[in-house]
């Protein structure tokens, strides 16, 4: 049988119960039991003291006689439920107030010793064979002109004191049961808190296991089981979300490998089999070369992306300045720029704006972001591009004038192979993978990347960079 949580915690509960249970009929007893027997003799001797003291040396005084006295004792003995002796050194009784005087018959306790309490001022027995059952006697010598003349012997059945323990024993048995009652408040508790919720976690845990991602499972409670199921399930959305983009992201690869394959396949085909005539081979072989371009881009894009996304991007960080980075990447749109009619203005900070960032990855995100800037301009519009510097770091600005970015789409840019509808027209070439290898850039420096864009006015995207301290 598998081991249970539940079956482990019922089997400390009972165990629990069970010991308790020993606990109570062991120690408690005897401790109950004790404490009576001592609080019993300490009154029994105060007693036994004060007739030694008044009507027993009265008696050996010759001041009362027996007669006198027995009534007295007698009243006691009732009082106290218990048996008052007076008996000389030597063990022969004198009165007990269990029979009537008999002056006639000695009667002698064999063997009596006053010594047997040792130290103590009560014995329990049967003292000296006298009872047939247990008796607590208490002691205390009658003295008179420094001599020991007698004993006040008082003795109380041990059965009296053994039914008052047990009586005392039953309530804590009662309290004992109330008690274990009581726990089981706890156990309906753990049941409720931790056992159901975790049950739920496991089965939760087999269903992902078992690639059942999309398992869907409650805990309500606010506390670290709650927290926990919470996190387990968004792990699994996370993996199955990650699971989703795989696919979707071989479909889109295979997709945008397929495309221009089948295009560069058809146009050799035609070419091969004479529907294209050699006149026209120019023209085809330029759309061919075009074609084979636009999967060197592609294939490069994937490549960066697949090294920036494995654990560890060792960034190459230097100091150098981004003003200047900014400068040479625009120049090297120049040809591009003056084809579409599209201005680029530059408002840098500072001479020398220094940052400290890997600088050949950096040169790759401006010429992601002024590659997209230029191609989604309109014709006759500027670009601008700013830097500035703001709590310790550099914030670099590109800004256009274009085609803008819809609402719903500013949050998807940066998802790989994503494209605008309102873009697709104007960029055949492009692979949808540009922005996410930026981003991945900036992240990897642990920076940021945001865009502001309005549809039909234009974009602008920001990151920021760190500044370089003057220790650096
Ligand atoms: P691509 O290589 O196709 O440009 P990106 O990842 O760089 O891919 O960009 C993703 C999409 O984001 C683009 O296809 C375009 O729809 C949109 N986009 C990016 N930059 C701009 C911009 N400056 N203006 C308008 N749309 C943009």
């Amino acid at each position: 049988m598998r081991k249970t949580l539940y079956l482990k915690f019922l089997l400390g509960y009972l165990i629990f119960g069970c010991f308790g249970f020993l606990v109570v009929a062991t120690f408690v007893s005897s401790m109950t039991l004790e404490h009576l027997k001592r609080e019993k003799a300490e009154a029994l001797y105060k007693e036994a003291t004060l007739i030694a003291n008044t009507y027993a040396s009265d008696l050996y005084n010759s001041e009362a006689s027996l007669e006198a006295v027995k009534p007295q004792l007698d009243a006691l003995s009732t009082y106290f439920s218990a048996e008052i002796w007076i008996i000389n050194p030597s063990g022969r009784m004198i009165m007990t107030t269990n029979a009537p005087l008999d002056v006639e018959h000695e009667t002698v306790v064999e063997n009596f010793d006053p010594t047997v309490t040792a130290g103590s001022y009560y014995t329990v027995g049967s003292f000296f064979d006298w009872f047939g059952e247990d008796m607590l006697s208490v002691f205390s010598p009658i003295t008179s002109n420094y001599k020991v003349r007698g004993y006040v012997v008082i003795h109380a059945a041990m059965a009296s004191i053994r039914a008052s323990s047990e009586s005392l024993l039953n309530i804590s048995y009662i309290m004992l049961v109330i008690f274990f009652l009581l726990s089981l408040i706890i156990l309906i508790f753990f049941t409720e808190m931790v056992y159901i919720p975790l049950r739920k976690i496991t089965i939760a845990t087999e269903q992902y296991a078992a690639g059942n991602l999309h398992y869907e499972f409650q805990v309500d409670s606010e506390d670290e089981m709650g927290y926990l199921a919470a996190s387990l399930s968004y792990m699994a959305n996370e993996i199955a979300r990650g699971e989703d983009n795989q696919k979707k992201f071989i479909a889109n690869v295979s997709h945008d490998f397929r495309s221009p394959l089948t295009s560069v396949k058809g146009y050799l085909e035609a070419m091969q089999d004479g529907t294209i005539p050699p006149e026209l081979y120019d023209k085809y072989l330029g759309i061919l070369l075009n074609e084979t371009d636009r999967l060197i881009k592609l294939t490069n894009s994937l490549l960066t992306l697949n090294n920036l996304n494995m654990k560890g991007v060792v960034l190459e960080k230097s100091v150098f300045d981004i003003n200047q980075v900014i400068r040479s990447t625009a120049s090297s749109f120049e040809g591009t720029c003056r084809q579409k009619k599209v201005g680029i203005d530059l408002v840098l900070t500072g001479e020398n704006l220094p940052v400290l960032a890997d600088k050949s990855k950096i040169e790759q995100v401006l010429y992601n972001l002024l590659d997209n800037a230029i191609k989604f301009s309109h014709a006759d519009s500027s670009i601008l591009i700013e830097t500035s510097e703001k709590h310790g770091k550099v914030f670099v600005s590109v800004k256009d004038h274009g085609i803008g970015i819809p609402r719903d789409s500013l949050k998807l840019i940066f998802d790989r192979f994503y494209k605008t509808d309102l873009s697709r027209g104007k960029d055949k070439k492009g692979t949808g993978l540009g922005l996410s290898i930026t981003k991945e850039i900036i992240q990897a420096h642990n920076e940021n990347i945001n865009v502001i864009s309005t549809e039909g006015v234009g974009s602008e995207f920001i990151f920021s960079l760190p500044v370089v301290d003057e220790e650096d």
